[in-house]
């Protein structure tokens, strides 16, 4: 066969990174997004969404563009950056794990006024126990007494143009923080000073009002995933996918929202999903997403796909959803599969979900 009878694998076919926001309620984990969205969810955009996952797609371009002034000339090889926000409040602690079990990258959110928080331990035992990496983003900034606004700007940058106090201010709860991540076991550095990422966490100042820092935090989880993750990240033929949300959606019946965290996902695929009463199979009749850059967890309008790569938060529509139980793995039944074992293998997840749910 000629070479071109075999479809080439781009040199590094990476899927997108996903990220989970994770930190103590009203740190600013959802401003956060909401700035890089430019959207907002904080103020009620969307009522009662907080009890739920949530998942946004920033696609590489809007990536770019963001990031234009940090002057990074370094490739983005990454289609995008997957998003995932979790429920703060204290009763969500299975969403919380949920959530942080899909991700392969963490911003642990802690605002700069108030330092380490209760919340912030119980997130870092979370990463601590998975192993998984963190940036955290010290949030809030621009309450410093006598911040000068440099909307959107790399932190250097704006940093450079506050007076000698702010500095000052700045440095002295820096140190406080760091300090308290010590007494947690972790080394932190401001992200620019780090000169040994991988064993010293990251810090990069952010203010989600303002904008300052927030090109150097998204410059900073692309660079760092597709850099130090590329086996995790290459794309990969077979489904990884978990189930996120149940819910009735006029028009649209029962649906699932799913994170695809590897694979390719196509209308009309044959599915495997847990249920009360045992495996569902079913049919994909749609794949929905949200624009890039909305939130899917809000009502809006979808963009139908044929199939969607991954990783994205997508919905589901097919028959016989209505008890589909979230937490647990959505599997495809390939050609070659005997529907029976596929079966088995999504009942397996069951016995986590239960064990989880008798934990919490
Ligand atoms: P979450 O609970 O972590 O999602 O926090 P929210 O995003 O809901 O923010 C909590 C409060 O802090 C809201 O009133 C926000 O407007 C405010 N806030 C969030 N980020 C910032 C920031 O960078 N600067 C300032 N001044 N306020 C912020």
């Amino acid at each position: 066969p000629s070479a071109d009878a075999t479809p080439k694998l781009a040199e590094e076919d990476l899927r997108s990174p996903i990220c989970c926001i994770m930190g103590h309620v009203d740190t600013g984990k959802t401003k956060l997004l909401d700035c890089i969205r430019g959207t907002n969810v904080q103020e009620g955009e969307a009522g009662g969404i907080t009890q739920q996952i949530g998942a946004t797609y920033f696609p590489a371009e809007n990536i770019r563009d963001r990031t234009k002034e940090l002057k990074a000339d370094a490739k983005l090889k990454v289609p995008g950056l997957l998003v995932i926000d979790t429920p703060g409040h204290e009763s969500f602690t299975n969403l919380r794990s949920r959530g942080s079990g899909l991700c392969d990258i963490a911003i642990l959110v802690v605002d700069i006024m108030h330092g380490l928080e209760p919340q912030t331990i119980e997130s870092l035992n979370l990463l601590k126990m998975r192993n998984t990496e963190f940036i955290v983003a010290l949030n809030k900034v621009d309450r410093l007494y006598g911040w000068k606004t440099c909307r959107n700007a790399p932190i250097v940058k704006a940093m450079k143009q506050q007076s000698k106090d702010v500095q000052n201010e700045f440095n002295m709860r820096l140190i406080q923080i760091i300090t308290q991540f010590k007494e947690q076991g972790l080394n932190t550095e401001l992200y620019y000073k780090n000169k040994e990422m991988g064993e010293t966490f990251s810090i990069v100042p952010t203010s989600a009002i303002s904008g300052e820092g927030i090109p150097d935090m998204l410059l900073l989880l692309v660079q760092w995933t597709q850099k130090t993750m590329v086996e995790k990240l290459t794309f990969s033929n077979e489904i990884q996918c978990t189930v996120l949300e149940v819910k009735v959606i006029e028009g649209h019946g029962t649906t699932i929202d799913v994170v695809l965290v590897n694979g390719v996902l196509h209308e009309g695929d044959q599915i495997v999903v847990c249920g009360l009463q045992g495996p569902i199979v079913t049919t994909i009749r749609a794949l929905l997403t949200p624009h890039p850059m909305k939130e899917l967890r809000v009502k809006g309008t979808y963009l139908h796909h044929k199939e969607i790569k991954a990783a994205q938060g997508i919905k589901i529509t097919a028959q016989g959803l209505e008890h589909a139980i979230a937490g647990t793995g959505l599997y495809v039944v390939g050609p070659d599969d005997d529907l029976e074992d596929v079966k088995e293998v999504t009942m397996e997840d069951m016995k986590s979900v239960m064990n989880r749910i008798d934990k919490s």
